[in-house]
């Protein structure tokens, strides 16, 4: 075990066997905190909000009967009548803020003062990396991370632009090889390792995590109420079956909390599927770590998979 100093917080890196899979991980957590600056007000000109033909999405994704029979009456009044393009036109912007939540947030207004924001204080204060990246990227990892909104690898872990290739998914998972089902995983992980030759990637799992509980939580097989997540979750069957063998006398919430992390080693094994992955590891041109960040207790967890095996071993 060895550990590991990282923009002043501190990490923990164990490198457990690939058959210590199977054993309970003791992982020591250290707190890596960051504290970002919020948005400052800006004149609205630095963003184009130009307006965009939306109504026939809107009309195909969105469709309501009366949302519907709004803009076809629209569209029949402007054909009919030019003059009175400029109250359509109003009767348009009504009805799409309709669909707008009503608590008062403007999406667009806070996407503005962001990009405003980080145009000032990052984007024109750092010409330097923002012309490396003009000409490309180098990234040293790639990095699996739920799509979970509080857990941002490039806010916990501080990545900058170009540090870090990423892959943003439901209970951040990897399938295991498969070309038919999961192209756009495979696609990712390839293109990071051939084309970008990133040097690690990083499995991040993450306290409360939806798609965990609801992977603990679903039949192991058969129809669910989803269209989409069970079938996902199921990914990381088999560290539900070791939670479940290993703790299915302890609380639900520390059966999840268990699931979370084995579910970080499931996808680290399925990562030895990807033929250039493994070839990677063989090599030693790449490597393979799972992390954890409670944002609970503010801690991060890192550990390392060493599987030891020599190039002529198939895992
Ligand atoms: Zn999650």
């Amino acid at each position: 075990m060895s550990t590991a100093s990282i923009n002043g917080g501190c990490l923990s890196s164990l490198s457990p066997s690939q058959s210590s899979l199977t054993k309970k991980s003791t992982l020591r957590p250290c707190v890596i905190a960051r504290l970002h600056s919020s948005p400052s007000p800006s004149p609205p000109s630095l963003i184009r909000n130009k307006p965009v033909s939306i109504i026939p999405s809107l009309r195909r994704d969105m469709a309501t009967e009366s949302y519907e029979e709004a803009i076809a009456g629209l569209s029949k009044l402007l054909s009919a009548k030019s003059e009175l393009a400029p109250v359509a036109a109003a009767r348009v912007g009504q009805i799409t803020g309709d669909l707008q939540p009503g608590d008062g947030f403007d999406p667009i207004e806070r996407m503005k003062t962001g990009f405003i924001h980080f145009k000032r204080e990052k984007y024109e204060k750092n010409p330097a990396l923002y012309g490396e990246l003009a000409k490309g990227q180098s990234p040293k990892f790639m990095v699996f991370a739920c799509s979970d909104s509080r857990v941002c690898p490039s806010h916990v872990l501080d990545f900058q632009p170009g540090e870090a290739f990423m892959v943003r998914n439901i209970a951040n998972m990897v399938p295991a090889y498969d070309k038919v089902r999961y192209s756009g995983v495979g696609a990712a992980i390839e293109y990071a390792v051939l084309h970008l030759k990133v040097e690690t990637i990083v499995v991040i799992g993450h306290s409360c995590c939806g798609g965990i509980k609801g992977l603990m939580s679903f039949p192991d097989d058969g129809p669910t109420a989803t269209d989409f997540i069970a079938d996902w979750v199921r990914i990381c069957l088999p560290a539900k079956s070791k939670v479940l063998a290993e703790y299915g006398d302890k609380p639900f919430p520390e059966q999840c909390t268990s699931c979370e992390k084995e579910a970080v080693n499931v996808s680290l094994v399925n990562l030895l599927t990807y033929p250039f992955v493994k070839d990677g590891l063989v090599k030693k041109t790449l490597s393979l770590k799972g992390g954890y960040y409670d944002f609970v207790s503010g801690s991060f967890e890192l550990w390392g998979l060493q599987f030891g095996f020599s190039p002529s071993l198939s895992v």
